[in-house]
């Protein structure tokens, strides 16, 4: 009879030099080959980076793991709803078929890794609101849509209502879809992505409310706001992206003439309203790297992501356009201390920090994310 063993402890860790771990995160990838996937989101630190068989945003990585017939460890270094989506996907009923069964483990090396905008809507705030929505027009006309950055009860929420899931990619031809089966949308957590994208749609800001969870009633909104709407907005946004402004954009252009302004949707309208380019992370970096030498952008997105776009692209002038540092704390939590830690675990047969998402919840989070890839094909 095999004994469990204890998991190591983190607080050792710590103490080590980079040098070190980085040599101990090579030893125990290798002892893992091929059974372990370790996934690196884009707004992840180069140190971390470097050590990820993956790179790429958080639906592209959980996809791209899921479909590997080897991987039975995957180390998310990104946030908590990465690390669910991934073992959702992963662990699929025709995924655990295949597999006998056996599960894939998910780990998230650090739990205060979280995300800040979905921690922004509870599950029980969107079913509050979904009930109080109902006491004004009949929830049967609201297609509910979550970003991909939410919690997993979220997107089983959407599954549950005749709901999807978008990412910052498809959230057009996911509204488009939305409003094909309903008449209006309620669209949560990140305000931002769905103005910016129903603005584009030819929606306007003043059929779409905003709904304020702490509000004791409607969200803050009357009830002629609510029947008028088209899109009901979340009022949550991302603490990264919500630090550009439109005045960054205006010192940029004074400074650098024909320079040119590429953000994300999570930004404000009115930095969305007034860029070159907006589009979603893999958007930015094909946009960077399509782009002919000599190139002047100044970036509105996570600053890891442009650091690294920038030494990868010295052909071309890049500047991050916000005075302030805008990166993602949550995400930055993920070190080589705490990977080195969950790998050695993984070595010695012990699952630490494993994410896993209930039955129930995975079931209906899955046809929500089917839903999207439907319309995404
Ligand atoms: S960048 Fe923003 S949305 Fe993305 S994980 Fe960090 S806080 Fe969440």
């Amino acid at each position: 009879m095999s004994v469990a063993l204890e998991p190591l402890p983190f607080p050792p860790f710590r103490e080590l030099s980079n040098e070190e771990l980085n040599q101990r995160i090579v030893t125990a990838k290798q002892r893992l080959g091929k059974s372990l996937l370790v996934l690196g989101h884009h707004y992840q630190q180069d140190e971390v980076i470097q050590h990820a068989d993956l790179n790429g945003d958080s639906y592209q990585l959980s996809k791209l793991a899921a479909e590997s017939a080897d991987c039975r460890s995957i180390v998310f270094c990104g946030v908590h709803f990465m690390a669910e989506t991934a073992d959702i996907l992963a662990n699929r009923p025709e995924k655990l078929a295949v597999r006998n069964g056996e599960r894939v483990g998910v780990v998230l090396p650090d739990m205060a890794a979280g995300c800040s905008m979905a921690d922004m809507a509870a599950i029980r705030q969107v079913e509050s609101a979904w009930r109080q929505l109902g006491e004004v027009i009949d929830t049967d006309e609201i297609t509910p849509v979550t970003y991909i950055n939410s919690a997993a009860s979220l997107k089983a929420f959407c599954g549950r209502h005749g709901g999807i899931v978008c990412t910052s990619s498809n959230a057009r031809a996911v509204l488009e879809w939305s409003f094909a089966q309903r008449k209006r949308v309620f669209f949560f957590p990140d305000q931002h992505l769905g103005r910016n994208t129903s603005l584009k749609m030819g929606i306007t800001n003043e059929h779409m409310p905003i709904w304020n969870p702490h509000e004791e009633e409607h969200g803050g909104n009357t009830q002629q706001a609510i029947e008028d709407s088209r899109v009901i907005l979340w009022k949550g946004h991302c603490s990264v992206h919500q630090m550009f402004q439109a005045d960054h954009v205006h010192t940029f252009r004074k400074k650098y003439p024909g320079i040119q302004i590429l953000v994300h949707p999570e930004c404000p309208q009115e930095v969305n309203d007034i860029a070159d380019i907006s589009g979603s992370t893999s958007k930015i970096i094909e946009t960077v790297r399509k782009a002919p030498a000599g190139t002047k952008w100044a970036i509105g997105t996570e600053l890891h992501l442009v650091n690294r776009l920038k030494k990868e692209h010295p052909e071309q002038e890049i500047h991050f356009l916000s005075p302030l540092v805008c990166m993602c704390a949550t995400m930055y939590r993920i070190d080589l201390a705490h990977l080195c830690w969950s790998l050695e675990n993984l070595v010695q047969g012990t699952i630490v920090n494993q994410i896993v998402v209930n039955d129930e919840i995975a079931t209906w989070s899955l046809v929500a994310l089917e839903r999207m890839l439907a319309v995404s094909k």
